[in-house]
C-alpha cells in the first residue's frame, strides 16, 4: 500500500500544535509496520532557514528524509512561504492564506505524477490540506493517473474550518457550481474544510468520543449536518504519545528519572519543583499541575470562577501556559492573594513543562471539548493522576481507576472533584496503586497506526 500524507505542519520540520506531532509521528509508525508512505508540506521560512538536509528534485521542490527513508517533500513558492508565520503573525492570519493553500493542494497532487508515484491513499490532515480531495474529484479528475486513488481526512479540530468570504472563490481555480450547499459554500462564505468533509472518501477524527461530538450542534461549530449526513464514513481514532519523548525512566529533563517500579523516586521531582516554584516543601500536601494554552476551550472559564474555593484547600498549585491576556491577570491576582499555594509561570517552556508532569500529583486538564488531548496521555505516564472533564479524548482515555472525571461542565463540579481527588490523596497505599496502574496505560503510536491501516483499507476497499 502507497501512502501520501499531506499536512501543513511536521515535526521535526514546523510546529503550532498537535497536528504537527501527528504528522510527524505517524508516517513512523507506518514505516515500521512496512508501509511505503511520503509526505507533503509547505517549504516554509521556519524550515528552509534551519539546517534540514535537502535533496533537490525539481526547481521548486526538494525533500528531507524521516525515520529510515521517509520522503518528505516540500513545496517551495517564495511568494507565499517565505515569510514569517506558519498561518499568520502579529497582525492576525496572512490575508492570502486561500491562495496559499489552495497552491499548496495543487502543486502536492501534480507532483505525484512528476515523480510517479501514485498513492492507494492520500491522508489529509485539516483545512489547509482539504483542497486536495476537492481537485481529485474535480480539476484533476479527467487525468488517468489519479483515477481510484482514495482520500481519508482527519479532522484535529473542527473549531478550525478555512472560511474566506465568496468573493475570493475564484481564486480556487474550481467552477462556481461548486459554491453550493453540497461544496464549499457555508452560509454564504467559502469553507474549505468543508469542501474537505464533501469531498473525501472517509472522515476521521482523533478520538472516538469526539468523532461523536462533532455530530451534534454542541460541538460541530456548525457542520454537525455535514457529518450527519456522513455518519457512515466518520471514525476516530486516537492519537498516540510519543514514548520516546515522554518516558520519565529516560527524561533527561527531569530531577531523577524513575519508573513505576521505583515511584518512590517520583517524590525526588515533587520536592525539586516545590524548590524551582518556591513553594513549601510539604510531601504530604497534594500538588496539582497545569500544563496548558490558557483558554476558554482548556477549561479556563471555570477553572477562573473556581480557583479562589480551590486555593483555600490543602493543597499547592503549578500553572504554566500562555492565552487570554484575561486569564493571565486573574492568575496574577490569585499569587498576589495565596503565594504559598500557587506558583504561576505565563510562558510556553519545554523544560518546566517536563518537570510539572513529573513533580506533580495530580494533573488539571478540564478542558470544555478536548478532540484528543496531550496533557492527560503525558501526565498518566508520569504518574500524575488526571482530573478532567468527560468530553472527547479525555472520556477515551480518563477512566475511574486511572484518574477523577467530572461529567457536568459548571464550577462547582470541578470544585468537588479537586476535593475528592485532595481527599483520595490522603490515603498513601491506595494512592500509590493507582499510580501505578496510570504509569503502565499504553497509549503508542504503534497501536494507532494499526487502526489508521483498517481505515486505510476501508476506504481503498470501497
Ligand atoms: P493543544 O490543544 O494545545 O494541542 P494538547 O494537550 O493536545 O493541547 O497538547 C498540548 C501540548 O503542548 C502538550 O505537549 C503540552 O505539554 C504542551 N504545552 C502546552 N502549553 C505549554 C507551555 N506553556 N509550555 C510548554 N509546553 C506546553
Amino acid at each position: 500500500m502507497k501512502i501520501l500524507l499531506a499536512a501543513s505542519e511536521v515535526v521535526p520540520f514546523a510546529k503550532t500544535g498537535g497536528l504537527a506531532d501527528v504528522a510527524g509521528a505517524l508516517p513512523l509508525a507506518l514505516e515500521d509496520l512496512k508501509k511505503e508512505i511520503i509526505v507533503a508540506m509547505p517549504y516554509y521560512k521556519a524550515v528552509s532557514s534551519s539546517k534540514f538536509k535537502t535533496v533537490r528534485v525539481k526547481k521548486d521542490i526538494s525533500y528531507s528524509v524521516m525515520g529510515n527513508n521517509i520522503k518528505v517533500y516540500f513545496i517551495e513558492n517564495a511568494k507565499y512561504f517565505d515569510r514569517d508565520g506558519l498561518y499568520g503573525d502579529k497582525d492576525g492570519d496572512h490575508k492570502d492564506n486561500l491562495e496559499r493553500f489552495s497552491y499548496y493542494c495543487k502543486r502536492t497532487l501534480e507532483l505525484l505524477k512528476e515523480i510517479n508515484f501514485k498513492p492507494d491513499i492520500i491522508h489529509v490532515h485539516d483545512w489547509q490540506a482539504c483542497l486536495i480531495p476537492v481537485y481529485l474529484k474535480t480539476l484533476f479528475a479527467g487525468d488517468a493517473f489519479y483515477k481510484n486513488i482514495k482520500t481519508i481526512l482527519t479532522i484535529h479540530n473542527i473549531g478550525y474550518q478555512g472560511l474566506f468570504p465568496k468573493e475570493e472563490f475564484p481564486k480556487l481555480g474550481l467552477d462556481w457550481s461548486f459554491f453550493n450547499i453540497e461544496g464549499l459554500e457555508f452560509y454564504g462564505k467559502i469553507n474549505i474544510l468543508k469542501g474537505g468533509m464533501e469531498f473525501c472518501d472517509i472522515i476521521n477524527t482523533v478520538s472516538p468520543t469526539y468523532s461523536k461530538e462533532i455530530q451534534t450542534k454542541e460541538f460541530g461549530f456548525g457542520l454537525e449536518g455535514v457529518l450527519n449526513k456522513r455518519r457512515n464514513s466518520v471514525f476516530g481514532i486516537l492519537n498516540g504519545l510519543d514514548y520516546s519523548i515522554w518516558n520519565p525512566s529516560t527524561d533527561k529533563f527531569i530531577a531523577k528519572n524513575y519508573s513505576f517500579q521505583s515511584i518512590e523516586d517520583k517524590y525526588k521531582n515533587k520536592e525539586e519543583l516545590q524548590k524551582t516554584c518556591k513553594l513549601p516543601l510539604k510531601k504530604d500536601v497534594p500538588l496539582l499541575g497545569i500544563v496548558s494554552r490558557l483558554a476558554e476551550q482548556k477549561g479556563l472559564d471555570i477553572l477562573a470562577e473556581a480557583i479562589e474555593s480551590i486555593c483555600k484547600m490543602e493543597l499547592q498549585f503549578i500553572i504554566l501556559g500562555t492565552g487570554d491576556l484575561k486569564y493571565h491577570l486573574l492568575l496574577q491576582e490569585k499569587v498576589k492573594k495565596y503565594p504559598k499555594v500557587i506558583s504561576l509561570h505565563l510562558k510556553f517552556d519545554d523544560v518546566l513543562a517536563h518537570n510539572i508532569y513529573a513533580g506533580s500529583d495530580i494533573f488539571l486538564m478540564p478542558s470544555k471539548y478536548e478532540p484528543c488531548g496531550l496533557g492527560q496521555l503525558i501526565s498518566l505516564r508520569y504518574g500524575t493522576i488526571p482530573l478532567v472533564f468527560k468530553t472527547g479524548g479525555l472520556a477515551d482515555t480518563v477512566k475511574k481507576d486511572n484518574g477523577f472525571i467530572f461529567g457536568k461542565y459548571t464550577k462547582e463540579e470541578l470544585i468537588k472533584t479537586v476535593k475528592k481527588a485532595t481527599k483520595a490523596f490522603e490515603d498513601k497505599e491506595k494512592w500509590t496503586e493507582t499510580v501505578i496502574r496510570a504509569m503502565q496505560y499504553n497509549f503508542s503510536w504503534e497501536e494507532s497506526a494499526k487502526k489508521y491501516l483498517q481505515l486505510y483499507a476501508k476506504a481503498t476497499s470501497q
